[in-house]
């Protein structure tokens, strides 16, 4: 793709991070890689997970799940979310696992032919969104589902807190998960519980899997080792002086005070570089400039402290603006930062110092990869 926006993906440090990730928990690696990847690419992402030593690949979606194994990728899929019974027939054809969610489910599910289906069971601790709430009722689901052959092969729940290591619900769940999913008498091949941020700073011996989606791409709610994988890049396609007192963009929203240097760079809210952007910092060249004017739907404007020509490269997250400094001034969290991001945007993975794509906008060397 040939658009002046894009996103980098450090394929090595993503690499290391799912290592890192898994020498420390010393157990299997369920790589989250569900809405595009966290919006890094799916397919992509994925081969570098498993290449990288993760078991299980999970994501949200029977879509999700089917863009993973049409782009050849064969490892153990899980579908963390809600499949609608009537198309259990294409997750068995294509080795899907998908999640037991309730009972009402599970008896829908046996309605249909899903001999040699696997299914991990969900088990609502306290999030109260999907999972079956008893012990009671797990029971019934699981002979209902050996009846049907299906194999159940897994067994998990969701933390709602993790992001604080001080909250005492964490706990309250593991025991109720432990207390439940020991009650049932059957062994289960995969118990995961912990997501990235309970993975880096919550301890717990019952479970034999983590999974994670963005601790892979080097955040989390605590400080950790873990490498940044992702950041944004523009580059200026246009610059000139404008004198004071006039106006930049839609709703002529910005005066300028003085005589000012504005730039536009290509990327707006079509991309997920939304308006809320406004009066925030990029880099540009050693100094940070604050967008002015609305964002646009395709462009948007920044004050300069100096001139720059057209081409210079701008950073939107990276090196000198976290994604974490990012999100914190939109007041939000990572996950939307990224998962916002469209489609639009080129992608263009780095490995070794080589990057992916034919067009590289930030570098010279140019090297076609596959990844
Ligand atoms: C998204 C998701 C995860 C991964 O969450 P991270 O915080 O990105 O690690 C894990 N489990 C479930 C059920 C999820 O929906």
């Amino acid at each position: 793709m040939y658009r002046n926006s894009w996103i980098e993906i450090d394929v090595d440090a993503l690499r290391d991070n799912v290592k890192t990730l898994k020498a420390q928990t010393q157990k299997k690696f369920i790589a989250v890689i569900k809405a595009n990847g966290y919006g890094n690419g799916d397919v992509a992402i994925a081969k570098v997970c498993v290449e990288s030593g993760a078991d299980m690949l999970a994501v949200s979606s029977l879509d999700e799940a089917l863009s993973i194994r049409h782009a050849g990728i064969d490892a153990e899929l899980l579908i963390l979310g809600y499949v609608d019974p009537m198309h259990l027939g294409v997750c068995v054809n294509e080795n899907i696992t998908v999640t037991a969610v309730s009972l009402d489910w599970v008896k829908m599910a046996l309605q249909q032919e899903c001999s040699g289906l696997k299914v991990h069971l969900k088990v609502d601790t306290g999030m109260n969104r999907i999972g079956f709430k008893s012990a009671q009722e797990l029971k019934q689901g699981i002979e209902l589902l050996k009846k049907g052959h299906v194999q159940m092969s897994g067994i998990f729940t969701h933390f709602a807190c993790s992001d604080d290591a001080e909250h005492l619900m964490t706990d309250c769940q593991m025991e109720l998960f432990k207390r439940i999913a020991t009650s049932l008498n059957h062994e289960f091949e995969w118990i995961h519980c912990s997501n990235s941020d309970a993975t880096v700073s919550y301890q717990e011996s019952f479970s034999n899997a983590v999974r994670c989606g963005l601790a892979m791409f080097g955040t989390t709610s605590y400080k950790t080792e873990l490498k940044p994988v992702m950041s944004l890049y523009t580059k200026i396609i246009h610059v000139k002086k404008v004198p004071a007192g006039q106006t930049v963009g839609y709703g002529a929203t910005y005066t300028t005070k003085e005589d000012e240097i504005i730039a536009t760079v290509p990327i707006g809210y079509a991309d997920g570089w939304i308006r809320k952007h406004q009066g925030r910092k990029a880099y540009v060249n050693g100094h940070e400039a604050e967008f002015v004017g609305r964002i646009c739907m395709d462009q948007a404007m920044l004050r300069l402290k100096h001139w720059e020509d057209v081409g210079t490269v701008v950073e939107l997250i990276g090196d000198h603006i976290s994604l974490c400094r990012v999100a914190q001034e939109l007041e939000t969290i990572p996950y939307e930062v990224m998962t916002l991001l469209s489609d639009r945007l080129t992608k263009v993975y780095k490995r070794s110092g080589s990057y992916s794509d034919a067009f590289t906008p930030r570098f010279e060397k140019v090297e076609e990869l596959d990844v």
